[in-house]
């Protein structure tokens, strides 16, 4: 570990041992990373990588920690947060943002730049690479629909690789990143189109306006805990269950919205992983439908 850090220092990159994931997680779920680090360039991001796999460092990385679950017990080896990345390149047709920047600053800069397209990222808590490995999308938008290239950094070679269009094999809360764990997103070009400024600051309000009317934003949580089913909402499906409100320990199916679990105050992951077996089990015997996770259990 001493090496390790010697290493890490000489490349000037942000660190913290002994870090405690539920401060840096949406959900405020998740025991302590013995290593968590931050780089805020693409260098210092390929280098980190670098170093922690001539190390042979378990890695784990994260954007904003807005769709995942950190364990009790926390994570062995080093947690890579890229959400100090943040880099917005505009181009005549789109952007092209680093993994780290944040959804809600790429859909603010493309009104900026009067371009429409990424306004359904307004409001999303999370980071770039995070909605490109997800396929992050809402009120009828996806990364699917605008993101046309990506960048990643291959750890086990070394490499920076390219994924152009339907490569990305993006699907419903699902890409090719997530079969390949030793890929990191570094960037993506986004294609938007050009159009009027303030339709599309109206859009982005009414956005978030939809959101607070309707999502737990006062409690932390992880968002929809459940993908969309076929032909079904997952929120509508739990509720007409009778489960809103229903709590395992601090863990609870929101009031405001049944397709969310939030943390009322002291939850464990434990807590959320039993919460929603219940909901699942309970789903599936009385309308046959099997919930699927949105969320990542780590
Ligand atoms: C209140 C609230 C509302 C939400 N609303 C929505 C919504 O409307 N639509 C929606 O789709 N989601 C929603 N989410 C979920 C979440 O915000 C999105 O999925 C978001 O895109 C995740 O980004 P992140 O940076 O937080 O990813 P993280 O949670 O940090 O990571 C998610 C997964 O991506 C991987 N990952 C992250 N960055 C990289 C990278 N650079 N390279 C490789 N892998 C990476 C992680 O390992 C992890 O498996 C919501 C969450 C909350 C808390």
């Amino acid at each position: 570990m001493e090496q390790l850090l010697t290493e890490l220092q000489r490349i000037h990159v942000e660190w913290e041992t002994d870090c405690p994931l539920s401060a840096h997680s949406s959900f405020r779920i998740g025991g302590p990373a013995a290593l968590a680090l931050f780089p805020d360039t693409r260098e210092k991001l390929m280098n980190v990588l670098r170093i922690l796999r001539a190390h042979q460092m378990p890695i784990t990385v994260i954007g904003r920690a807005s769709n995942v679950v950190f364990p009790d017990a926390g994570l062995r080896g080093a947690v890579l947060f890229t959400s100090k990345y943040r880099q917005i390149g505009m181009e005549d047709d789109g952007m092209y943002v680093s993994a780290g920047a944040l959804s809600s600053t790429v859909a603010n800069a493309a009104r900026d730049a009067s371009l429409t397209g990424a306004e359904f990222l307004y409001g999303l808590p999370g980071t770039v690479g995070g909605a490109v490995y997800m396929n992050a999308g809402a009120f009828g938008g996806c990364m699917e629909q605008i993101c046309t290239e990506s960048e990643y950094y291959d750890c086990d070679n070394g490499e920076i690789g390219t994924l152009r269009g339907t490569v990305h094999a993006f699907a419903n809360r699902e890409s090719v990143y997530q079969k390949h764990p030793e890929w990191v997103v570094l960037g993506a070009r986004l294609q938007l189109k050009s159009g009027n400024r303030d339709q599309i600051a109206a859009t982005m309000a009414n956005f978030l306006e939809r959101r607070r009317a309707t999502q737990p934003l006062e409690l932390p949580s992880a968002g929809s805990v459940f993908k969309r089913p076929a032909g079904h909402f997952a929120g509508k499906l739990i509720e007409d269950c009778g489960l809103k409100g229903m709590m395992v320990g601090g863990a609870q199916v929101s009031q405001k919205h049944a397709g969310f679990i939030v943390n009322r105050g002291d939850a464990t992951a434990e807590d959320v992983r039993r919460l929603v077996e219940m909901v699942r089990e309970t789903v599936w015997s009385r309308t046959g439908v099997s919930l699927e996770c949105e969320i990542r259990f780590l």
